[in-house]
């Protein structure tokens, strides 16, 4: 013991010997006693906030991504439209020339799937009696489209009126592009 008889104890933190009023230890800095448990409280509170912010942001983004992918991506439906009948048809054309007519694919389809439709493309081949292929477009038509649902549709060359005679449009083939169910 030196000369003023000060009583230590030992830093809990470095087991270095202190002076027992000490609220600080002078060797490593920590706190001691209430101040340390506050001390511990803090650093605790301090982690459990970073970690709860952590996980709560990892919710959210998930969330976000999952909401914005459903808006954003379109999922294809195309096989679950089925054309039940079309054919060619010559409409007048409303756009340009009224006595001007345009060619069109009139008919029906179905939607013999389980999702509601959007949207439906067509891709249109319009061949001359010796199978040449005479026209080719595509068209949009706009639902929706309930699942199991019946529609007809018209879909025309909205680009030019007729180009050749009309005997010279004989047959034609109807491919689904795309169905989508979102706008
Ligand atoms: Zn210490």
């Amino acid at each position: 013991m030196v000369a003023s008889d000060v009583i230590t104890k030992q830093c809990p933190s470095c087991c270095g010997e202190i002076d027992c009023r000490a609220k600080k230890c002078p060797h490593c800095l920590s706190y001691l006693g209430f101040r340390r448990q506050l001390y511990r409280l803090a650093v605790v509170l301090i982690w459990a906030s970073c970690i709860s912010f952590l996980v709560c942001t990892v919710i959210a983004a998930t969330l976000m991504s999952r909401e914005f992918r459903d808006r954003s991506v379109s999922v294809d439906h195309l096989a679950d439209i089925e054309v039940l009948s079309s054919a060619i048809a010559f409409v007048p054309d409303n756009y340009q020339d009224c006595k001007a007519r345009r060619l069109a694919i009139v008919g029906r389809a179905r939607n013999k799937g389980t999702s509601r439709v959007q949207y439906v493309t067509f891709r249109v081949e319009v061949m001359n009696r010796n199978g040449k292929l005479v026209d080719v477009f595509s068209n949009q038509i706009y639902g929706p489209f309930a699942a199991n649902e019946q529609f007809g549709f018209e879909l025309s060359n909205t680009l030019h009126t007729l180009d050749l005679p009309e005997s010279e449009y004989v047959s034609h083939k109807l491919v689904v592009q795309q169905a989508q169910n979102a706008e």
